[in-house]
């Protein structure tokens, strides 16, 4: 689905990806580890357009995609969430997922007058897609709460729910159990195998807790210095010499 090829982020002199080169499987959920300052979330901000590439090339599905902006990744169904959840506090949880972009066309004042009937069916079509989704997510009682009232780890499954208002082929999940209870981060890893198994989702996921990567991800691959050190299942990645070496020399 991804291929990363010799991969630099540079800041000044300081190359945060060094020459990445790895691939992320169509249907997999792809686990990125690494001791922190590894270059996991510069390599996800470059990848997801976040970041221009100091040089190096990524492709998706065959398509050279280095260095497009969001929106055009968005439309090809290439996402990614963020460490710290980005929803609209004041918003509902149900208006937060109709936010999500290019779904509308009600934008203009010109469409708002002109195409009324076509944006109250869009909105119609979009409320009962949010619908669908709360309860996949298995969040509905939270349909009318205001996203700033929300939990850390209801926020993550809001990001996750976003996802899911567009056709998404690969999202990129950068540490979505951090500071999430337990229960909630059985939720979220539930919602995340449900939407590879029956939707088809790719994932590559960050996350510092070797219980869930454990449980979700197969392959793992290990990151340090900008570069991958290893790829390999969890437990093969455990056993292996130079990542033991590489968590312990931080
Ligand atoms: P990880 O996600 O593996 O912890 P990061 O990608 O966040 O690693 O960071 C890799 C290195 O790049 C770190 O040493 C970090 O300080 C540095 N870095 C990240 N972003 C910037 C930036 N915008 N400017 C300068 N250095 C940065």
């Amino acid at each position: 689905m991804i291929k990363v090829e010799n991969l630099h982020k540079h800041f000044g002199g300081f190359r945060a990806v060094d020459g990445a080169t790895l691939e992320i499987a169509e249907g997999s959920i792809t686990g990125l580890v690494g001791p922190n300052g590894a270059g996991k979330t510069t390599l996800f901000n470059v990848i997801a357009g976040n970041l221009q590439p100091t040089s190096g090339k990524v492709t998706m599905l065959g398509e050279d995609i280095t260095g497009l902006p969001p929106h055009d990744l968005f439309h090809k169904g290439l996402l990614r969430t963020f460490q710290i959840a980005h929803e609209f506090g004041s918003m509902t949880v149900r208006e937060n997922l109709m936010m999500v972009p290019g779904a509308q066309s009600g934008e203009t004042m010109w469409n708002a007058w002109f195409k009324r009937g076509q944006i109250a069916r869009e909105e119609a079509a979009l409320g009962k897609k949010a619908d669908e989704v709360l309860e996949f997510l298995t969040i509905d009682h939270l349909r009318d709460e205001r996203a700033g009232n929300l939990s850390g780890g209801q926020k993550k499954l809001l990001e996750l729910g976003r996802t899911m208002m567009v056709d998404a082929k690969i999202v990129f999940l950068d540490e979505v159990g951090a500071g999430v209870n337990r229960t909630l981060l059985g939720t979220i890893a539930d919602a995340i195998l449900r939407l590879n198994q029956e939707r088809g989702y790719t994932f590559c996921v960050i996350e510092h807790d070797m219980d869930f990567i454990g449980k979700l991800c197969d392959p793992v691959i290990v990151m340090a210095e900008g570069k991958k050190l290893a790829e390999g299942t969890i437990d093969e990645i455990k056993a292996n010499e130079q990542v033991i070496e590489a968590y312990l020399g931080t």
